[in-house]
């Protein structure tokens, strides 16, 4: 399905003087102190555009901290009167939506946990209605690249223009390194469907740790993410939820002066000459693997017909595998990966398969 979505940019409702925007602040406000100094002391970093937390915390089982509702609002506002920056906090239906409007909150995201629920988003997009505040939209917790579409798309139909989305990354019952896979390809998609929605990265959900951090962050910038928005702590391991993932404003700092800001294009000549010489070589290598992926299948039709005169079955597993392990060994000694190699040649073989099916089997139907 087509999406089409009138957008306004995020460097038209929280400018950052330099990319990335960063939003930062507690998983949770957890008392009008710990909120203030946390504000405070981000905002001191200078290197900050909005301060977020959690009021109403959705948390995956009971009995966890669940924030500490509308009175957070009012802390939520004394950070920004102290620190002078835009706030943002969590809504997931119409009641949160009513209190942030009421109180005053800059900016809204609606998080992954409701992101998924169609019926939820449409709750807060009704509460929307003909109401102009900037909103972000999590990534659902289930890669599923619809979802969060609809999500955006529900949104911008209630008249809400000021909008990005935030990937988050996405739950899985293998756990990993992450806490939430980051299944990069779906921010990816998600760009090349709608290449004018701005989309930051969450870099403290997909860790779920502190020392993954600067890993995620960098990869999100170098896949050109407008931002990044990353929880941060006046005492990370006193955190009354997400404790491990939560950094204190210092290592904040630290953190952004670290990455590296590199831009989509260059206008120095020398960049765009050299660059332009090694696409052509590009060019010119894929037009080479091309026809001799071409000849490689019209191969396999010839092998398909040989097969089928002499009555001998499509598979042979041990060829199968002795090409597996030959061209995994040759691709390692020519520096290339053996995930890459195998995936390649499962794609290879699956397509030899079915070039042979095709030609054992026309003139079935006549037959
Ligand atoms: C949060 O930002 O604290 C949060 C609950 O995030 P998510 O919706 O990504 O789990
Ligand atoms: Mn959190």
């Amino acid at each position: 399905m087509k999406t089409e979505l009138q957008l306004l940019p995020i460097s038209k409702w929280l400018p950052a003087a330099n990319k990335p925007v960063i939003i930062s602040g507690p998983c949770s406000a957890e008392t009008e102190e710990q909120m203030v100094a946390t504000a405070r002391q981000v905002a001191a970093t200078g290197k900050v555009h909005a301060i977020r937390a959690g009021i109403w915390k959705p948390r995956t089982r009971p009995g966890q901290y669940e924030g500490a509702g509308e009175i957070g609002l009012e802390w939520l506002m004394a950070a920004r009167q102290e620190t002078g920056l835009p706030v943002t906090t969590e809504v997931a239906n119409a009641a949160h939506v009513n209190a942030c409007l009421k109180a005053g909150v800059d900016i809204l995201w609606v998080g992954a946990r409701t992101t998924v629920n169609p019926f939820s988003v449409q709750e807060v997009a009704d509460a929307l209605k003909g109401v102009d505040i900037p909103v972000m939209v999590k990534n659902p917790i289930n890669p599923d690249l619809e979802l969060w579409l609809g999500a955006l798309e529900r949104l911008n139909k209630a008249g809400i223009t000021r909008m990005a989305a935030i990937h988050r990354g996405f739950s899985s019952f293998e756990k990993g390194p992450f806490r939430n896979t980051p299944m990069w390809n779906l921010p990816i998609e998600l760009k090349t469907r709608l290449p004018e929605l701005d989309i930051l990265c969450d870099p403290s959900h997909i860790s779920g740790n502190r020392e993954l951090l600067s890993m995620v962050s960098q990869k999100a910038l170098d896949l050109d993410m407008a931002g990044l928005m990353i929880e941060s702590h006046i005492n990370p391991d006193e955190a009354w939820s997400d404790a491990k993932q939560q950094i204190t404003p210092t290592r904040l700092a630290q953190l952004i002066q670290d990455l590296i800001v590199r831009t989509p294009s260059s206008s120095n000549k020398i960049f765009q000459d050299k660059l332009l010489l090694l696409r052509e070589e590009i060019d010119q290598l894929d037009d080479d693997i091309m026809s001799k992926f071409a000849s490689r299948m019209k191969i396999s039709e010839k092998i398909g017909q040989f097969k089928k005169d002499n009555l001998v079955t499509i598979l042979q597993v041990s060829r199968w595998d002795e090409i597996i392990q030959t061209r995994i060994r040759q691709g390692k000694a020519m520096g290339l990966s053996e995930t890459f190699t195998a995936a390649l040649l499962r794609l290879i073989h699956d397509e030899s398969i079915q070039i042979q099916n095709r030609v054992m089997n026309e003139n079935r139907q006549k037959d």
